[in-house]
């Protein structure tokens, strides 16, 4: 079980690295999901390092097999959002926990491989056939998310909740649907959004 102690996450597969990367200190009121379209061992190099000019990060970056690494503690306001609006809030960066889930996004076939968005090369078994509930992405293949992955996106949801008077779980496609579309189809943000709210759950 995952619990929130002095804005960190704790739990046996959570490991603590700090970055530079935020501003500010906010009172979180939203969870925003992300894929990463990049490996995750190159987005945790980019959210610790950058480049200036292009300095990004999240709260938490989510590995396949469920591993999760905590770059910036909850209370503080991080650079995951971009231009944004959700439920009569704007600049959602001061308002939200970031989570990216290492995940190759939108694929298409090369001859046998599968590649992803960014150059990940994924598993034909891995690649699923969507579409996007925003008809302005009109691609038809993602990358399917691996299940340790979304166990470790419900126990965080509900550790998070536990902490926090969180008001609802989006995508980052539902708070910038004209430029995003990630975490997209593949991601179960329905379920999870029902399991993490049961009764109180807050839209549909
Ligand atoms: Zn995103």
């Amino acid at each position: 079980m995952l619990t929130v102690s002095a804005h960190r996450l704790q739990g046996p597969d959570v490991m603590q690295d700090a970055t530079d990367h935020h501003d500010g200190v906010i009172q979180p009121r939203l969870i925003v999901f992300h894929f990463t379209a990049i490996s995750f061992g190159d987005t945790l190099a980019k959210f610790k390092h950058g480049t200036p000019g292009n300095r990004v990060s999240a709260h938490l970056v989510v590995a396949r097999n469920g591993q999760i690494v905590q770059f910036v503690d909850f209370n503080l306001r991080v650079w995951h959002a971009g231009p944004s609006v959700w439920s009569g809030l704007s600049d959602i960066n001061s308002h939200s926990i970031g989570i990216e889930l290492a995940n190759a996004g939108t694929v298409s076939q090369t001859g046998a491989q599968w590649i992803g968005e960014e150059g990940v090369a994924v598993p034909a078994d891995e690649v699923i056939e969507a579409r996007h509930k925003n008809a302005r992405w009109p691609m038809t293949h993602w990358h399917r998310y691996a299940d340790a992955q979304i166990e470790a996106c419900r126990a965080m949801t509900s550790a998070l909740l536990r902490a926090y008077p969180i008001d609802d779980i989006v995508g980052h496609d539902d708070i910038a649907p004209e430029r995003k579309y990630d975490p997209g189809p593949a991601f179960p943000l329905a379920a999870i959004r029902e399991s993490a709210f049961g009764e109180r759950h807050p839209k549909t």
